[in-house]
């Protein structure tokens, strides 16, 4: 299959499993903070979705354009994280066709990305934010760079979904929560379930 259908698939299954969750991920957000990150997502994710269809010759450009779709429509501290992680796997993505995508160059793209995302948010592992289930995602992709990449995605995915469920344990350092942290003992990170949620329906669609 062409480039554009590859993400146009992953985007497309990414929101499925989003707006399944919506109403759970506004529910975590709410306990310690403002409640709209279901609503964000989902508003990112679609716009995404449609901004990746208009870039249909590259998987770069969708990307790209999928990120800043994602920024603009969602808002939010989220919404310009999760801006920067598209655009900037898409820019280590470059040049590259369906068939050209390794393990190895997923992983480059990944550790780029991650690289942009703390700069731009500045958290630090433990502050129960995203990163703490981004983090054993790269870690773990980076690990497997030698196997095969739909194995190695899913490995990855698994580790963010455990990292975000462990989450509940940790003390929020950064965002909204940070305010009210003592409330969200206990709960999950809701940024960090949706980037568990995200990788894992890409993981399921890619075959
Ligand atoms: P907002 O807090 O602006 O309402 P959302 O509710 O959409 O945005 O997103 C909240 C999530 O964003 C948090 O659960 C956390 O995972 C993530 N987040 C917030 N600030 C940061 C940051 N500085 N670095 C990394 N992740 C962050
Ligand atoms: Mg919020
Ligand atoms: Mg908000």
């Amino acid at each position: 299959y062409p480039g554009d259908s590859l993400v146009d698939r992953v985007l497309t299954a990414a929101l499925r499993s989003i707006e399944e969750n919506e109403a759970e991920l506004g529910r975590l957000d709410a306990v310690a903070a403002d409640g709209d990150h279901g609503l964000g997502m989902t508003r990112g994710m679609r716009a995404a979705v449609v901004a990746a269809r208009r870039e249909p010759d590259t998987i770069s450009g969708a990307l790209l354009a999928a990120g800043t779709a994602f920024a603009d429509a969602a808002g939010g501290a989220s919404g310009a994280l999760y801006g920067v992680l598209l655009a900037e796997t898409g820019a280590g993505l470059s040049g590259a066709a369906a068939e050209d995508i390794t393990t190895a160059l997923l992983a480059d793209a990944v550790d780029g990305a991650v690289r942009a995302f703390c700069e731009l948010g500045k958290a630090e592992p433990g502050d129960k934010t995203m990163l703490d289930a981004i983090e054993p995602f790269r870690a773990t992709l980076r690990e497997q760079a030698g196997s095969e990449v739909v194995q190695a995605w899913r490995k990855a995915a698994g580790a963010a979904a455990v990292a975000a469920q462990e989450t509940a344990h940790l003390r929020p350092a950064k965002g909204r929560a940070a305010r009210l942290a003592q409330r969200s003992e206990g709960h999950a990170d809701p940024g960090a379930v949706s980037f568990s949620l995200l990788v894992t329906a890409v993981g399921e669609e890619l075959e």
